[in-house]
């Protein structure tokens, strides 16, 4: 009796959660029915890492008591999959009409098509669709500093009329420094556990850290501690990895960003109103704002233009099994994986030079199968959302993509590592070897791994430099063979 009045349903997806974006920007108490759906497709169909399940079950169900306490009349069920929910909430209501954003995957989006949904734009991010479809076609190559200009201008952000704040679009040289040697930064932000998110974490047998919100209100929380506390600093560290700060100057809005408790305006807008107080550095006023307005931006753009088969690309023929130091730290002596996976295990999040230039370099490097790795990276990761993950493994970190969104593959030995992180110090192996028990695999393998590919490589100018360093390796054949006992002894969970 109570919902006869009722016009509509609009369906919130998990990472939908903002009041004022989405279907819900247009939802009327009085007429709209909001239907939540808890799949175990997306809370038990995999091996998916309990923080994060933690994290977006709780966040969807902090939301739904959000609308019910604003006077909304709210279906939040659990269900086989999504459209299952959706058509016992629909029969509830008498078929009504189903409203929805459009979804965030093509997977989601091909299942809510085919049922009776329908959509309204997707404006959690900062680019239509069809706007960066016009960028892109009219590249010749798909540049992210290219399209991170277009977006300075055209969203005017960090700009002094037509010209860059600063008087440079790109302060990268000043944002790549190494970690000090004693780090201590400001302490984390710790966010307190209430009743609904002691509930989950019964349901799902975890006990979750105080590292993530899962509310707005801490999520904006979040968003301030990072604007007071880290931002100044955020840049020239930002690619720098040390074991006594496990997040540096991040700002781990990620999560926040990508379920919804944040969109990018409010996070550009608190990062340029901080700029304009004149107390941050521009290094690191651009380098925050490249990520948003830029990679972020960009990668989204990315997943929709190159369509659903781009995830299946292969361009090295890479074969090898997910290797067993990914699911277990104590399977291997390299000491930066070994403290990445730990620290993965401990709050399913490391920064994205772990992510780049640990995890997937080393994937690429040993020629692990990049859909098994991008299986893993999916499942393990507080922010990972698949059209995020997709590109940024495929494309960036494996170039499985034959270079379609990178022109070089970012493959790097252990002398980048030692620069840029303390690992090497604790480590069993010498990053400046590659021959040699005690050789770094990583450079090892970087050198077999340019060795394996030269002749696609050598079509690449910008991996000339890099090929042309193999002529000079006097020891090539003795590499090679210590490059066969690194990959035996890392399938082993030995190295
Ligand atoms: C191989 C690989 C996999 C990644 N997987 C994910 C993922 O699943 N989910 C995810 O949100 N990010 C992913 N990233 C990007 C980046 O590593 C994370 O966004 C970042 O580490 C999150 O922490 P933060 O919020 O403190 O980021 P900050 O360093 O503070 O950056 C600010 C924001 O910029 C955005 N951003 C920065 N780089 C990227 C990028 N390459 N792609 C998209 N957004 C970006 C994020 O929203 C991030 O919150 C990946 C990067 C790589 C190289
Ligand atoms: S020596 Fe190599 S394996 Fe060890 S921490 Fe350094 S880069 Fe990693």
């Amino acid at each position: 009796m109570a919902h006869t009045e009722m016009k509509r349903i609009i369906y919130v997806p998990f990472d939908h959660l903002h009041r004022n974006f989405g279907a819900l920007k247009s939802a009327d108490l009085a007429v709209d029915v909001i239907a939540i759906v808890e799949s175990a497709r997306m809370t038990t169909g995999r091996n998916w890492h309990k923080e994060r399940l933690f994290f977006l079950i709780s966040s969807a169900r902090h939301f739904a008591q959000r609308l019910e306490e604003e006077g909304f009349s709210v279906e939040y069920i659990k269900a086989p999959t999504t459209v299952d929910g959706l058509k016992i909430i629909s029969d509830k209501h008498k078929g009504l009409p189903i409203l929805c954003a459009e979804p965030s995957s093509f997977k989601q989006y091909e299942a809510l098509k085919k049922y009776k949904v329908t959509f309204v734009d997707n404006d959690f991010f900062l680019t239509p669709r069809p706007l960066f479809k016009e960028w892109a076609d009219g590249q010749k190559s798909y540049l992210m500093e290219n399209f991170y200009r277009k977006q300075r201008v055209r969203l005017n952000v960090l700009m002094q009329g037509t010209e860059p704040a600063g008087g440079s679009w790109n302060f990268d040289k000043e944002n790549r420094l190494p970690p000090p040697k004693k780090y201590d930064g400001p302490p984390y932000l710790e966010h307190v556990r209430d009743e609904i998110d002691q509930q989950v974490a019964k349901e799902i047998g975890h006990t979750p850290t105080t590292t993530w919100a899962t509310t707005r209100a801490g999520a904006l929380n979040q968003l301030t501690n990072f604007i007071d506390n880290h931002f100044g600093e955020f840049g020239p560290l930002e690619d720098a990895m040390t074991t006594d700060n496990w997040a540096l100057h991040h700002s781990l809005l990620s999560p926040y960003l990508n379920n919804g408790l944040l969109h990018a305006s409010e996070v550009v807008e608190a990062a340029v109103a901080a700029f304009n107080t004149g107390r941050i550095p521009v290094e690191s006023a651009e380098g925050f704002i490249r990520q948003i307005i830029g990679w972020r931006e960009y990668v989204n753009g990315m997943y929709w233009y190159l369509g659903p088969d781009y995830r299946n690309n292969n361009e090295f023929h890479a074969k090898r099994a997910l290797l067993p130091l990914f699911s277990d730290p104590n399977k291997t002596q390299m000491n930066c994986i070994k403290q990445t996976v730990t620290d993965i295990n401990q709050r399913a999040w490391v920064h994205h030079i772990p992510r780049l230039m640990l995890l997937s370099n080393l994937a690429l490097v040993t020629g692990t199968n990049p859909q098994e790795f991008l299986d893993w990276m999916r499942e393990v990761f507080i922010d990972a959302t698949d059209w995020v993950m997709v590109p940024n493994v495929i494309g960036m970190g494996l170039h499985a993509d034959g270079g379609a969104m990178m022109t070089k593959p970012y493959a790097a030995g252990g002398a980048y590592i030692s620069r840029m992180s303390n690992y090497c110090k604790g480590c069993a192996y010498n990053p400046k070897l590659r021959v040699g028990d005690d050789a770094c695999p990583f450079t090892t393998l970087y050198w077999d791994f340019l060795d394996r590919h030269k002749e696609e490589f050598a079509k690449n100018h910008r991996m000339s430099q890099q090929v042309f360093g193999l002529k000079r390796l006097s020891d090539l054949p003795e590499l090679k063979v210590r490059a066969q006992e690194v990959l035996k002894g890392l399938d082993e969970g030995r190295i």
